[in-house]
């Protein structure tokens, strides 16, 4: 760790290790399984989730340098990595996927982003989807960074740092749970989670996007933070709902019953995605009857979050997501 790195233990006081819930849920009860919810959205309240693992590491060797990075208009890692500048007093710059939002009244998201001190650039969807390109990257940078020398992370927040710092929830399960269950959006967390976890334990993602590249891009990152494929992991396609942010009355049906059984407010672009598809599992089988689930909550609602509130992203295509093709 850099001298001038901030002390974010210090600065930031995360909650860790997350707590370990254990609830008492029919679908799984019913058949032998206990389930577990390992509550990230408590690390912090401005960084939850494994939005704080993949950024604590990014923010040490960032050293105080300014911030650059990438999302769409209600993407979560922006929010984190501004309420991370403010709180440690670094500059940040959010590059956004689209330049048609230049123009308009930010979304409740950006505002947050915007009230934290992060500058917002805009960026043509066809720049944006090629912003890993080194040509087209030292543009971006060229025109919108102002600070000469930054720490760039990538969308999402993924990249070998960030899985290396989610291998730590791997390894707060130790000795908990045969399974671990995490919804995938650049899949950082679960490339982490799956190496930090011990030998016999497995970890199960749920892409919350259509496309089925998430098993490549776990596999690319895991290379990266850790030199090869590690862990025991798969993959279930079957629980994107249609893609990034879309919903059925299905899943909110399902979200609200979890909601009024258990006391607890779901994140519903990735959280409710994750346990519906546990649940299903569940109902199929998949789980022996002994064998302990840990569902991680990665965060909590935000109004932004929610679909069908006003200014959505446009209908077609998959909004705010990750894009798979960027690479
Ligand atoms: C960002 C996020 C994810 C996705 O994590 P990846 O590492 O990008 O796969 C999951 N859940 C919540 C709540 C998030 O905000």
């Amino acid at each position: 760790m850099p001298p001038e790195a901030p002390d974010l233990e210090a600065a930031l006081r995360p909650r860790l290790p997350s707590p370990v819930q254990p609830v008492e849920d029919e679908p799984f009860t019913s058949r032998g399984i206990r389930l577990l919810l390992k509550r990230d959205d408590l690390i912090h309240p401005d960084l939850p989730g494994n939005k704080w693992r993949k950024l604590a590491p990014n923010l040490r060797a960032a050293a105080g340098r300014p911030l650059l990075t990438f999302g769409g208009a209600y993407s979560n890692h922006l929010r984190a990595t501004a309420a991370a500048g403010r709180l440690l007093g670094c500059r940040t710059t959010g590059v956004v996927r689209g330049d048609e939002l230049a123009g308009r009244p930010l979304n409740p998201s950006l505002a947050r982003c915007a009230a934290d001190g992060m500058r917002l650039v805009f960026v043509d969807r066809a720049t944006y989807r090629r912003k890993d390109d080194p040509e087209v990257l030292a543009r971006i940078l060229a025109e919108s960074a102002q600070d000469g020398d930054v720490q760039v992370i990538p969308e999402g927040g993924s990249n070998a740092l960030a899985a290396r710092g989610c291998a730590d929830l791997g390894r707060e399960l130790d000795g908990t749970a045969d399974v671990a269950a995490v919804a995938c959006g650049t899949a950082g967390t679960l490339a982490g989670l799956a190496a930090g976890l011990p030998p016999g334990a497995r970890a199960l993602g749920f892409p919350v996007l259509r496309g089925g590249f998430l098993a490549a891009e776990t596999e690319r990152l895991q290379l990266a933070a850790f030199g090869g494929r590690t862990g025991d992991w798969s993959l279930d396609e079957r629980f994107h709902f249609g893609g990034y942010a879309r919903t059925t009355p299905e899943l909110t049906r399902f979200a609200e019953g979890f909601e009024a059984r258990h006391g607890l407010a779901l994140e519903r672009i990735y959280v409710a995605k994750m346990l519906f598809g546990l649940t299903a599992l569940a109902a199929e089988g998949a789980f022996a009857p002994g064998t302990t689930v840990a569902a991680v909550i990665t965060g909590r609602p935000e109004p932004a979050d929610r679909p069908g509130t006003s200014d959505r992203p446009e209908p077609a295509g998959q909004p705010d997501a990750p894009s798979s093709s960027s690479r």
